[in-house]
């Protein structure tokens, strides 16, 4: 049994540390928005290379206060793309504004730079582009469209913490970047737990409001807002984290290139694309390969942990019904979907748990093709 991710194994690594840490925090008697949360912003925004960041509940409250600080709402139009997990969407929905899908591409399951201006109307207010499975979007061509139409850019880094654009982490290039520390993510919490980064003070000043009841001085409100901190524990423990964040992306890459080598001959199999210069963190490892459902189902029977992101394209959701889309609409997006299979991905994946994965998926591949 190969699970699809193993966080037992990182607790081994860091596990001593995180304890201590943890039990600081509780004999501190200062649980919210304390001396970790702010420290761990300073952190972040160094590390991702912006002037600001600011701890929240989630990364899907970033993404909702991002597009709310932006006066993103009713009537607004927002673009995105239909190949990512629901929470991209939500934050539109929940902003009032309506999501408008862009097809992605065949190599890196991005969305797709070029489709973006026919997308645009005059209602379209800002693009969203994600950084699927940890692997950086076209941002050169999507920061000259948004100047060129004048729309804003929320960066989905949820899945992309440490990935890199030419050289630049990604969550510095548009108006913000929004990461998740969801336990599963590259960089994981113990619990919920999200960060956004910015550039711009007004921006950042918009957030510490919208994040705290709409005010940012205490029982005075300027405006609707939710309760969304990062807690002093999950800080605690991510500051812990933070430093191992490089060495982690790096192991999650050569394990990538491992799986690419392995995998190197056999055509039915489509590994997954890096744009050039782009430095892929490698969230999912995600392979393309015909008759999937079946491949999947005998994966799992054999105790491969693969996993299917995302078996329905967010277009074709019934909670997107009122929107008209129907099949067909984002054919690049919909073969994917029928095709994607995401194999076992962590730092700590060993060599020969590697090798045993690809035999059995080329078992499973080539039985269903031959037969
Ligand atoms: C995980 C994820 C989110 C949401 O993050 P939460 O912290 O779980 O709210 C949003 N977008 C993408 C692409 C994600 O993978």
């Amino acid at each position: 049994m190969i699970p699809i991710l193993d966080l037992k194994r990182q607790y081994l690594q860091t596990g001593e540390k995180i304890e201590k840490a943890v039990i600081e925090v509780l004999k501190s008697g200062s649980y919210i928005l304390g001396a970790n949360n702010k420290a761990l912003q300073e952190e972040f925004a160094k590390y991702v290379g912006t002037n600001f960041s600011l701890g929240l509940n989630s990364g899907t409250d970033a993404l909702h206060l991002a597009l709310r600080a932006l006066d993103i709402g009713k009537g607004d139009e927002v673009i995105t793309t239909a190949f990512t997990f629901v929470a991209t969407a939500s934050a539109i929905g929940l902003s009032g504004a309506t999501p408008v899908f862009v097809d992605s591409v065949e190599g890196t399951f991005n969305i797709d730079a070029d489709k973006i201006e026919a997308a645009i109307t005059p209602k379209t207010k800002a693009i969203i582009p994600v950084h699927l499975y940890g692997q950086a979007c076209d941002m050169d061509k999507i920061m000259a469209i948004a100047k060129k139409h004048n729309l804003k850019v929320v960066e989905d880094c949820c899945q992309a913490i440490g990935a890199e654009y030419k050289g630049k982490k990604v969550g510095s290039f548009g108006d913000f970047g929004c990461f998740s520390f969801f336990p599963t993510k590259n960089l994981g919490g113990m619990g919920d737990g999200g960060m956004i980064t910015m550039n711009d003070e007004k921006l950042r000043d918009r957030i510490l409001a919208l994040r705290n009841h709409g005010g940012a001085i205490r029982y005075y409100h300027d405006e609707l807002g939710v309760n969304s901190r990062l807690d002093e524990i999950q800080a605690a423990i991510l500051r812990v984290k933070m430093p191992y964040i490089d060495e982690w992306n790096a192991k999650r890459r050569e394990n990538a290139y491992r799986y690419n080598k392995l995998f190197e001959k056999y055509s039915e199999i489509i590994t997954p694309k890096e744009l050039e210069n782009t430095y892929c963190v490698y969230h999912q490892y995600t392979i393309k390969v015909k008759n999937r459902d079946e491949v999947y189902k005998m994966l799992q029977e054999k105790g491969i942990g693969a996993m299917i992101y995302y078996p329905v394209p967010l277009h074709l959701q019934k909670l997107h019904k009122s929107l008209g889309y129907k099949e067909g609409d984002l054919p690049v997006t919909e073969k994917n979907t029928h095709m994607v299979m995401s194999l076992p991905m962590f730092p700590e994946l060993t060599e020969e748990e590697q090798q045993t994965i690809v035999n059995t998926v080329v078992e499973c591949v080539y039985r269903k093709v031959t037969a």
